[in-house]
């Protein structure tokens, strides 16, 4: 038993010093990643629940590696938060999502465009500057562009959560609180945020048409969106059942595979 152990331990601490070198170099690799044109955007429409017409679309970010090849977010973004580097991907993310959005304007067509800002990213008082300055660049109008904050990242230090947040509407721009439901939030802290929209994440949509109890979750949450004057996206809607539940619920938009997957800008059905 002990042998064993200590086989186990030392194939532990092999594993682990592979994925920290792993993450080393994977950080060293995303130092560069901006300024060598690596990253690029998708664009996943958000529709209206009623008639399905594009009203906007989120903005994702990839990574073409030039070793590993295209890396979601998931395994970037966490490393950029804990390494620094989110200021410099956020800014290209809002840069360049910004420039799109005036694209489509210019071409006469009214899409709000949402982009993720990470919790480090929320905490940085420069965030109000990059966002200042993606405008500025790129003469999107300001209510065309919704910024996503992850439920726990508001809940994180509600006190300044509520000054930056005051400080991005008094710039224009639209707030909607990510991934809604999953953060344990004090429900009374909602209605001192000032916020437009409400996602709701896609752990209740999933099972919605089988498990009645999601169904009154989703409801609930539409309902204090109402009540509270803020609309609701619904995040991973994949089928006409899930879409008919919302729809009957009051869900304002959706957003999922049923109506498209992220995509190129140049691909999208506009
Ligand atoms: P999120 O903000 O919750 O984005 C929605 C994710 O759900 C996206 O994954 C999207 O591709 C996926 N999705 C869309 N429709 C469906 C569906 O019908 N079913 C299922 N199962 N999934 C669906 P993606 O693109 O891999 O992004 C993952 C996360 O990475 C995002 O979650 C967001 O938190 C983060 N992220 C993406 N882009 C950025 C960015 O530019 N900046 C920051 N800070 N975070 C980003
Ligand atoms: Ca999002
Ligand atoms: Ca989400
Ligand atoms: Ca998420």
């Amino acid at each position: 038993v002990k042998r064993s152990g200590g086989n186990g331990l030392r194939f532990f601490e092999r594993t682990m010093n592979a994925a920290s070198a792993e993450r080393l170099a994977l950080e060293a690799d995303l130092r560069h990643a901006v300024e060598r044109s690596e990253l690029f955007l998708e664009y996943q429409p958000v529709v209206a629940a009623a008639g399905a017409d594009i009203r906007g679309v989120e903005a994702l970010v990839r990574w073409r590696h030039p070793h590993l090849g295209r890396l979601s977010p998931d395994r970037f973004i966490p490393l950029a938060d804990e390494s620094g580097l989110i200021g410099e991907v956020g800014a290209w993310v809002l840069g360049e999502a910004a420039r799109q959005g005036r694209l489509w304007a210019d071409q006469g067509l009214d899409l709000r465009v949402s982009v993720n800002v990470s919790a480090v990213q929320f905490s940085q008082p420069r965030l109000l500057e990059t966002v200042s300055r993606a405008l500025h660049d790129s003469g999107l109008a300001p209510a065309q562009l919704v910024l996503e904050i992850t439920e726990s990242s508001l809940m994180n230090d509600v006190e300044s959560a509520v000054g930056m947040l005051r400080a991005l509407k008094n710039m224009g721009v639209r707030v909607a609180v990510d991934d809604f439901g999953t953060g344990y939030s004090s429900l009374s802290y909602l209605k001192r945020l000032p916020i437009d929209i409400i996602k709701i994440d896609k752990s209740f949509v999933r099972d919605l048409g089988g498990d009645s109890r999601d169904v009154a979750i989703v409801r609930a949450i539409i309902a204090l969106a109402g009540s509270l004057g803020m609309s609701t996206v619904a995040e991973g809607v994949e089928s006409a059942a899930q879409a008919d539940v919302l729809r009957a619920a009051g869900c304002d938009f959706f957003q999922g595979f049923h109506f498209s997957r992220p995509c190129a800008a140049e691909a999208l059905v506009l």
